[in-house]
């Protein structure tokens, strides 16, 4: 039997400019790529029509005909990784799998154990940087600590970056048919069908660079929320990694430093949830461990279906419930209300964008709602309270945005407000300040 060598999609759902899969095709044997829909993972979504998972499929089916179209196979399993490596280890000769490092917690208990598998049947395992441009310990303070302060870690970031950070990896140029082999008896790939999901698709823009235009104006443009493209939409293409997040970030350094500043925000979050994997499930700060939320749970349902009153809320929790997306500015006004007008658990808003929104990502998630509940390693101050309407009027004063999302606004079928702004910062600021006190002493 040949040696192989098996490449590991994940995240990185592209051939192109794709840094382990490059690294795979020069291992010196022949590339076998592969994508293991898992188990782990897809049973515990809570709807069977998902649009992120027909987002998956699509994607490893194309990569799986743009195998077959270079001369090669594309494996693809419904299972758990380590039982897929197990049977793949003992029925192939494995020199080395390859893959591209993924930073959340699951996935790094996940790699362990594939590692361990690889060295118990002499294969190497190698995951290689891709997805973010620093990564781990490469940004640290002068002290050697992971920097928690965004404006520093920016800085050392740009002071750190190097053309040859952003140049493309040479994957698409080694896919031929030299470098992979064609196995036969492949097993057939799952579908949705046989994984038990229904197709289901929602509006995703092309995995393409956005328009120079777009990026020249992004900071002019992203804060106005009734613009269609008010800013660029890659987020989902950046999680799933259809887009190289080099390619965008070479627009962005060339014309717009307020993008590029965005971008660094995602590689940020990627390093913090590296170093404080608890902070997934639990506040960073231990002084806001305990905030007495209230936990309302007819107010949670109200936030989730838009019908808390605040028609900027409501417009972004509809847009998030139909189409899976909702704009930055909106989530941050929905994810203040949430945590400090209702004052419900942050965890509780991250589950439930967790389950809708097309990019999620725990990283840039979790990473978002503890600067928005104040709990986080980096944070809006606790005691911050945002006020929905003059959120309103400053970034959609016309309310091209809400009527849009809340067409009976102005009607008497539009709820009154669910809780009096005055009132609800006040009991917030209170609570989280009785919280932070009572935890120093
Ligand atoms: C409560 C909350 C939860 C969020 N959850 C997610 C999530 O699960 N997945 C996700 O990708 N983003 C999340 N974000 C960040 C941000 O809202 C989205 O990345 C952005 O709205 C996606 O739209 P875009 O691609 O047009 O972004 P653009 O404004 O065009 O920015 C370009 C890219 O920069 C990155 N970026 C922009 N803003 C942020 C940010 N605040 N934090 C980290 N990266 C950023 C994203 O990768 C984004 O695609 C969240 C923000 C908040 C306030």
């Amino acid at each position: 039997m040949a040696k192989i060598t098996l490449f590991w999609h994940r995240r990185d759902l592209r051939q192109h400019d794709n840094a382990g899969l490059a690294a795979a095709l020069q291992s010196g044997y022949p590339v076998v790529p592969l994508f293991i829909y898992d188990r782990e993972i897809l049973d515990q979504l809570p709807s069977r029509r998902d649009a992120r998972v027909t987002f998956i499929y699509n994607e490893v089916e194309r990569l799986a005909s743009q195998t077959d179209q270079a001369g090669g196979t594309y494996l693809a399993y419904y299972g758990r990784p380590a039982e897929v490596f197990a049977a793949l280890l003992r029925e192939h000769e494995v020199a080395a799998v390859y893959t591209n490092e993924d930073y959340e917690p699951y996935a790094a208990v996940r790699d362990a154990e594939v590692t361990e598998l690889c060295r118990q049947h002499g294969a190497e395992f190698k995951a290689l940087k891709d997805q973010v441009i620093f990564a781990k310990n490469e940004i640290l303070t002068k002290s050697g600590a992971p920097p928690k302060n965004f404006s520093a870690y920016r800085d050392s970031w740009l002071g750190a970056l190097r053309d040859e950070h952003l140049q493309p990896y040479p994957s698409t140029e080694l896919f031929t048919s030299a470098n992979l082999v064609p196995l036969p008896q492949a097993p057939a790939r799952p579908t949705l069908e046989s994984m038990g999901f229904e197709p289901y698709e929602q509006f995703v823009p092309a995995a393409e660079l956005p328009t120079d235009d777009l990026v020249r104006n992004y900071h002019k443009t992203r804060d106005q929320p009734s613009l269609v493209n008010s800013s660029t939409r890659r987020s989902v293409h950046l999680r799933f990694g259809t887009l190289s997040v080099r390619q965008l970030m070479r627009q962005a350094k060339e014309l717009n430093p307020k993008l590029l500043a965005e971008l660094v925000w995602r590689d940020f979050f990627m390093m913090l949830l590296w170093h404080y994997p608890f902070t997934a499930t639990e506040s960073y700060n231990p002084r806001l461990r305990n905030v007495p939320y209230r936990n309302n749970e007819e107010e949670f349902r109200a936030w989730c279906e838009g019908r808390t009153g605040y028609p900027l809320v409501d417009a972004g929790m509809r847009e998030l419930n139909e189409t899976g997306y909702m704009p930055n500015r909106i989530r941050i006004a929905a994810a203040g209300f949430l945590v400090k007008h209702l004052l419900i658990d942050w965890r509780w808003g991250d589950r439930y964008f967790a389950d809708k929104l097309l990019d999620y990502d725990m990283a840039q998630n979790v990473g978002n709602w503890q600067w928005m509940a104040g709990t986080g390693a980096v944070a809006a101050p606790w005691f911050r309270v945002y006020s929905p309407q003059s959120q309103q009027e400053k970034y959609d004063a016309d309310l091209a945005y809400v009527k849009k999302w809340v067409p009976e606004l102005g009607t008497a079928a539009y709820p009154t407000p669910i809780v009096d702004h005055p009132f609800a910062r006040q009991r917030a600021i209170d609570s989280l300040r009785a919280a932070y006190q009572e935890a120093a002493t």
